[in-house]
């Protein structure tokens, strides 16, 4: 059997990577898989078991015993976890332990018919050879205004200063750390969203990822 398709989609948080790469999937009806959740199951361990997310060895525990129901959990999406994911996520061996699993799935996705990964270091690492890559980004500040709107109609009590100052300082530890940065592959389509609604970067998306599956 040939390679079946695989779309790569990278960017820093509430840049609107999810919400895009959950779209083009449907589009297309390939399988989608948020890596992001991956690295917060582990941070959700982490914390359940009253460890700290930037120890090795408690985040080593946590990832080789990870419980994929976890990836359903509601906690998954507080601050906290949020907080926590970006620490264990700049741990080497954590990133190791989750590479295979997302090697899995691209190569043999639900539904076999190909799929799509959003995350930090797809185009990079996870599947250099993607079909199509996108680096999905926009301004701190409104992001992290898209972020407080989410929080707001969740009834999550946060300021969005408190939101800005957790976006800064996520994007310095993801994009600072040795472990796999966050940063745009070179051969990524730069998508900046910043002046865009979600509707409109979803086109822009998929006209994108067209264009590369018919080459
Ligand atoms: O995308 P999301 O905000 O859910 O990711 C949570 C954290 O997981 C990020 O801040 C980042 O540190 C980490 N992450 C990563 N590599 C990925 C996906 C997420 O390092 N491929």
């Amino acid at each position: 059997m040939s390679k079946l398709p695989v779309i790569a989609i990278d960017g820093p948080a509430a840049s609107g990577k999810g919400t895009i790469a959950r779209r083009v999937a449907a589009a297309f009806g390939f399988a989608h898989l948020d890596t992001g959740t991956l690295y917060r199951a582990v941070a959700l361990a982490v914390l359940r078991k009253g460890g700290d997310p930037s120890n090795p060895a408690d985040a080593d525990a946590a990832v080789r015993a990870l419980d994929l129901s976890l990836l359903e959990d509601p906690a998954l999406r507080a601050q906290t976890t949020s907080v926590a994911a970006s620490k264990v996520a700049a741990i080497q061996s954590v990133r190791d332990e989750l590479l295979a699993f997302q090697r899995g799935f691209a190569a043999h996705p639900p539904g076999g018919r190909g799929a799509v990964l959003d995350g930090r270091d797809i185009g990079t690492v996870i599947c250099p050879n993607a079909d199509a890559k996108l680096f999905v980004t926009a301004t701190p500040e409104v992001r992290a205004h898209r972020r407080f709107l989410e929080h707001k109609a969740n009834g999550t009590l946060i300021t969005e200063a408190e939101v800005l100052a957790d976006i800064r300082s996520r994007d310095a530890r993801d994009s600072g750390r040795e472990a796999a940065p966050l940063k745009q592959a070179t051969d990524a389509h730069l998508l900046d969203t910043t002046h865009l609604d979600i509707e409109a970067a979803t086109e822009r998306a998929l006209s994108i990822v067209r264009a590369a599956l018919r080459t």
